[in-house]
């Protein structure tokens, strides 16, 4: 008989190995010479803020880590020198505010209509900033960063329930729009991984013209998340502009990055930040906004349609392989977990998800005649076993 670690740990060993693999090697040593951002095509207008970007932003929340800050800064201006002209912020990122001071020290030396910087309030309670006014956060930004207007400032992060009731209560867009007046920000928005509550502040507040969301084609399609496709569809209907953030999932899309920044680029008015902390990056992400074209209808039905996305039947969740079990075992997610996973590359993501502690306590849980009662009651006759035993790439 089987043993119950024998059955998680069966996984086939060449599986890893493709699933890990990065093909952004192939763009090392490239060097791009020309400028980007200036030809038809390479910027777009930022959804109702009328602001014009470059078609692809800089999500400036990792770039200081191990760097010196002449490294850092080398980067930034590589950047902008390349032409992509939106840059992406915040109080904590990098330590000690080190994306602030580093970009500081870039811009210093710039004109500032090079460059649509994007910065964020920070609310959240236990947080020392969060201590200040809305325009005393904003004054000490613009300090640290030696600018004297934010193109963007979002609220930060509305992340659980209840984000929506504290927002109206402790008036933070209408703080916004007073600073807005003053001349010290342009235009305002909201940032969080797509939580309902940031469909209702859009809704109470039509000052808010920009969404930063967790938006990428595994995101929006993803089983486990359905708030994102539904975010992504109100800020279409209302011309919001869009920053995607994680376009390749924390690297998980890495092997998928030509299809991943195509589709964010895709989405009306989406600019998708990707984060970038060496010189390849930069060219990497240059050389896939400049060859961009817009993924057909065609091919956007066929990312919408799981059963094309995994070339054969997928997991609808419909949970009747646990119906009537007491177990207690979230079969489908750890289903979907196997199948998404396997398609998308997603093992080192899926790894440094805590969401995942919850299915990988449930994986230990299942033996094999337990998984073998799942598979025969799946009316799709998916191979739910085989499936559990490579959900453990992932979860
Ligand atoms: S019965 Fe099949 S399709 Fe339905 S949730 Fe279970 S594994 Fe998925």
């Amino acid at each position: 008989m089987t043993t119950r670690r024998e059955f998680i740990t069966g996984i086939p060993l060449g599986a890893a190995a493709v699933i890990g693999c990065d093909t952004s090697n192939e763009f090392k040593n490239e060097v791009q010479s020309e400028n980007f951002g200036a030809g038809q095509g390479e910027t777009i207008i930022l959804g109702r803020t009328g602001f014009k970007v470059s078609r692809i932003g800089f999500g400036a929340a990792h770039f200081t880590l191990n760097k010196t800050k002449e490294e850092a800064t080398r980067l930034v201006n590589t950047i902008l020198d390349n032409g992509i002209n939106l840059i992406d912020t915040a109080w904590n990122y990098g330590n000690e505010q080190a994306s602030w001071r580093y970009l500081g020290e870039v811009f210093k030396d710039r004109n500032r209509d090079e460059f649509f910087l994007s910065n964020k309030l920070e609310w959240r309670e236990g947080r020392p900033i969060s201590e200040k006014s809305v325009e005393g956060q904003i004054d000490e930004a613009l300090k640290v960063m030696h600018v004297d207007y934010f193109d963007l400032y979002l609220i930060h992060n509305l992340y659980e329930p209840g984000c929506y009731e504290k927002c109206v209560e402790r008036r933070f867009i209408e703080d916004l729009i007073k600073v807005r007046e003053k001349g010290k920000i342009r235009s305002i928005g909201i940032t969080g991984h797509c939580h309902p509550d940031m469909i209702l502040m859009c809704k109470h507040y039509p000052e808010i013209d920009v969404v930063l969301g967790g938006m990428n084609i595994m995101r929006e399609y993803y089983y486990f998340d359905y708030d994102a496709r539904h975010l992504n569809d109100y800020a279409k209907r209302n011309n919001l502009g869009i920053l995607s953030m994680k376009p390749f999932l924390m690297g998980a899309l890495t092997s998928n990055q030509p299809t991943a920044l195509k589709y964010a680029m895709t989405q009306p008015n989406s600019v998708p930040i990707p984060g970038m902390t060496e010189i390849e990056h930069v060219t990497m992400n240059v050389r896939a906004a400049r060859e961009f074209s817009a993924l057909s209808p065609e091919e956007q039905q066929r990312w919408k349609e799981p059963e094309t996305i995994l070339e054969g039947p997928a997991c609808t969740g419909c949970n009747y392989c646990i119906n009537g079990d007491t177990d207690d075992i979230d079969v489908p997610q750890l289903v979907m977990a196997a199948q998404y996973g396997e398609r998308f590359g997603l093992r080192e993501w899926q790894s440094k998800d805590k969401q995942r502690k919850k299915l990988a306590q449930d994986l230990e849980k299942i033996t094999p005649e337990m998984a073998k009662r799942y598979t025969g009651k799946c009316p799709f006759e998916l191979p739910v076993d085989e499936l559990l035993k490579k959900s453990a790439l992932y979860v």
